[in-house]
């Protein structure tokens, strides 16, 4: 039978943890404090930034969305990031994507400073991820991070299994590429222009899809011989407004051995990741 792999058991597992671990720092004077930086109205963004909020409470850290107009001036907005990045109460920051077209050609990955980068994008964190250095200084990044968490929870076994991970973001795909070949998988890192991917798919033990197109991932993609293990990493609307993955779930659900949900999979993951990190910051930042 396939099995679902919901994140709810792992949250309601891991919240606990988080808890203690920031009551502790409470109790050494230090609150874990997170700040999103959010630019306009978007309104997924404003959901995603919210969530991000309530989970901070849930863990009882201080999360504080900055909210900034949509017609911010770039000089304006690099001053904001490094107000954050200045203040010793503030431990973790990101900044929520998408920005408006003013602000696309910054170097998102080098505003907010490597210590407060609590989604793992900085240089500085992603050469760590390269070099499979790991530090309590550096962060990953939190949807690739998330996923791990997932598999590890759900006894997915990496070392020498084939992984063909469609989409190659900087946020996602290319450092979860990365993080699974540092745990001995061996990755097809596939893209747009990716020729035959139904012949890459066929062959993978366990499929991940982060492209952001609905019913992106069908039957034609599932080898019924290979039973794979697919990780929807995609959000986007259904017809009725509902949010949905990379994968035809319900089509696919019989040929595979196991499938992560949308929603209730990985977004879920992504935000318990960034409250990792954050504490992890805090820890290191009071040192
Ligand atoms: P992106 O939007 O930056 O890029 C999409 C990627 O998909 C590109 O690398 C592109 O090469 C690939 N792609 C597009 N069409 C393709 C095709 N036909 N065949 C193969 N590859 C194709 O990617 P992103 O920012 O990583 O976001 C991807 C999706 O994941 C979006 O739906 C986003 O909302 C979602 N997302 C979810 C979480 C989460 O926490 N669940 C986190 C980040 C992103």
């Amino acid at each position: 039978m396939t099995q679902v792999f919901y994140a709810s058991p792992i949250i309601k597992k891991k919240l606990k943890l988080l808890r203690d671990q920031v009551n502790e720092l409470k109790s050494l004077g230090h609150t874990p404090f997170l700040k999103v930086v959010l630019v306009g109205d978007d309104p997924a963004s404003k959901i995603y930034t919210d969530n991000k909020k309530k989970f901070c409470e849930k863990i009882f850290a201080h999360c504080e969305i900055v909210k900034l107009p949509s017609d911010i001036t770039p000089d304006e907005f690099i001053n904001v990031i490094q107000s954050i990045n200045h203040d010793r109460c503030v431990h973790g920051a990101l900044i929520q994507l998408p920005l408006p077209e003013q602000l696309t050609h910054l170097n998102i990955g080098l505003l907010i400073s490597p210590q407060k980068d609590v989604d793992g994008f900085h240089d500085e964190n992603l050469i760590c991820l390269l070099k499979n250095h790991h530090s309590k200084n550096h962060f990953t990044p939190c949807t690739p991070k998330g996923i791990l968490t997932l598999l590890n929870f759900y006894q997915i076994p990496l070392k020498g299994k084939h992984v063909a991970v469609i989409g190659r973001s900087l946020i996602v795909g290319k450092p979860l590429a990365m993080l699974l070949t540092n745990l001995n998988a061996t990755v097809t890192l596939c893209h747009s222009n990716t020729e035959n991917l139904e012949s890459i798919t066929h062959e993978a033990d366990i499929i991940i899809t982060a492209i952001g197109k609905k019913n992106f991932l069908t039957t034609s993609h599932i080898s019924p011989h290979k039973k794979p293990i697919i990780i929807d990493v995609g959000i986007n609307k259904s017809s009725n407004e509902e949010i949905c993955g990379d994968v035809d779930f319900d089509n696919v659900l019989p040929l595979v051995s196991g499938i992560t949900p949308v929603p209730g999979g990985v977004g879920k993951m992504t935000i318990l990741s960034l409250c990792e990190n954050l504490i992890q910051a805090c820890r290191a930042q009071i040192q």
